[in-house]
């Protein structure tokens, strides 16, 4: 209770006894007590507008009703048996789940997290192909287990330590910070990057950033490869996205060399992006493997590997144990997301309320010099911020951190990510409203006068 655990006691066991890895956000932090849907509340009753979703893994809503009695019936019956046994809720689940993908998508391996699924995603693409060499483009962010961060080329998550071996970084196509493209070169309904030069319909762009795959391809690895790991729209990178066709015309590639292509749908999965279920669906392609944790259980520890019956037979010369993937527990709660996002419309809900979205913070790009661009799709929002729109020069962190804690005092709880840490990411539960997105976007609004008024009066 907060009465045996005050603010102070909480933060000194936190600097005493917590890992100074485990990052908290904010200046003070918050110390939660209760989440219901959207929205979260502090222990002195404080509500907060929650935008960043635990960094995009509530999905249906915080607290859920049909999800928590799904987990409290199955709490009350089963936890645990290690699947030595049979049980019907992982078949049950495993059954809804594959409903959801392409047909030959259809063996699953349950585990407890994204960084588990990836790191069993990369072990069948070896055993499969038989190669070893894997690619995955800088700024992608696939886990941080000693293998999945051989895939992560975030510098802030690197220990400096010997990892990834047979792991290479390709070029993002990030059509807003990289040299080619513009924000028509994307698939997103606000246009708004005016650096753009390819005409709209004929973007160059898209092919510079192909070349620069096939670069990496013929001169860094050799030729044969296990596979191709990608983020439909890059989470902690930023939010950044790809020109339209480039993912077709990489897998394309990869498939060329014996590799297979995997799509990381930790965040962009179960309904994100609006349009589609899947993030890979917007870009018109089908992987041989799609790994999937966060959303997947609106917040209870859960993560998915699904692929094809010949990839998932290439790990069946040895056990792969692991104690806690598809317990029926974590099956009760998957089971009920996928009801809810189905009988709530949270997949529409997304793409609806997370256009609009999109469109009033377009607004915000238009009236201030430092919001350099707005992107994304359905709820997997990105808004880059820059110290002034021709330069592109990404706004420095403190700066950044200035107008997110104001924010967060206005209560509204915003991600931010980027590889300059640049980006504010807006990734809320699936059921906000319209009526949220107005508040959300006024208190960034007066977050970013504030700061245009600091800047003003530090040039003075
Ligand atoms: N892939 C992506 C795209 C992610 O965003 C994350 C987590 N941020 C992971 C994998 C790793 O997931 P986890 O933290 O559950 O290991």
């Amino acid at each position: 209770t907060y009465e045996s655990y005050p603010y102070d006691k909480v933060l000194e066991i936190r600097k005493e006894n917590i890992s100074p890895a485990v990052v908290t956000y904010y200046k003070k932090p918050v110390l939660i007590h209760q989440g219901h849907m959207q929205w979260l509340f502090d222990w002195e009753g404080r509500r907060y507008l929650d935008l960043i979703a635990g960094i995009v893994t509530v999905s249906v809503g915080h607290c859920h009703p049909k999800v928590t009695v799904a987990a409290q019936k199955q709490l009350a019956r089963l936890w645990h048996t290690t699947n030595i046994y049979l049980h019907p809720k992982i078949h049950e689940y495993a059954e809804k789940l594959t409903a959801l993908l392409p047909e030959h998508l259809k063996v699953v391996y349950l585990t407890n997290s994204g960084s588990e699924a990836n790191d069993l995603a990369m072990l069948m693409a070896r055993l499969y192909t038989k190669n070893f060499d894997m690619i995955h483009f800088r700024g992608g962010y696939h886990g941080g287990s000693p293998y999945a961060l051989g895939l992560t080329a975030v510098g802030f998550y690197k220990q400096g330590l010997a990892n990834g071996f047979g792991c290479h970084t390709t070029m993002c196509p990030d059509v807003f910070r990289g040299p080619w493209g513009g924000s028509h070169c994307r698939d997103s309904p606000v246009q708004t990057t005016r650096h753009c030069s390819c005409a709209p319909g004929s973007c160059q762009a898209n092919d510079k950033y192909v070349d620069q795959l096939k670069e990496t391809l013929n001169t860094c690895v050799p030729k044969g490869i296990a596979g191709f790991i990608a983020e439909p729209i890059q989470g902690s990178g930023g939010s950044v996205q790809y020109p339209k066709g480039f993912l077709k015309e990489a897998y394309k590639l990869i498939r060329e060399r014996g590799g297979v292509c995997i799509a990381d749908e930790v965040q962009t999965g179960f309904g994100r992006t609006g349009s589609h279920f899947w993030g890979f669906q917007g870009h018109g392609v089908v992987p041989d493997i799609v790994t999937m944790a966060k959303g997947i259980g609106n917040g209870f520890p859960m993560g998915a590997v699904v692929t094809t019956t010949e990839i998932a037979r290439s790990m069946s010369q040895a056990l792969h144990f692991n104690t806690f993937g598809g317990n029926p527990v974590a099956c009760a709660v998957g089971s009920a997301v996928l009801d809810a996002i189905e009988e709530d419309g949270l997949q529409k809900n997304s793409e609806v309320v997370g256009t609009y979205l999109l469109l009033e913070l377009a607004k915000l790009r238009d009236e201030f010099e430092i919001v350099g661009d707005v992107r994304g799709k359905g709820l997997m929002v990105g808004v880059e911020m820059v110290t002034d729109q021709e330069s592109r020069q990404p706004l420095p962190p403190e700066e950044v951190s200035q107008i997110w804690e104001d924010c967060k005092d206005m209560g509204v709880m915003i991600g931010k990510g980027g590889v300059y840490g640049q980006v504010f990411r807006i990734k809320p539960p699936m059921c906000i409203t319209t009526e949220d997105v107005d508040f959300g976007v006024a208190v960034l609004r007066e977050a970013l006068g504030r700061h245009m008024e600091r800047r003003r009066s530090n040039l003075r």
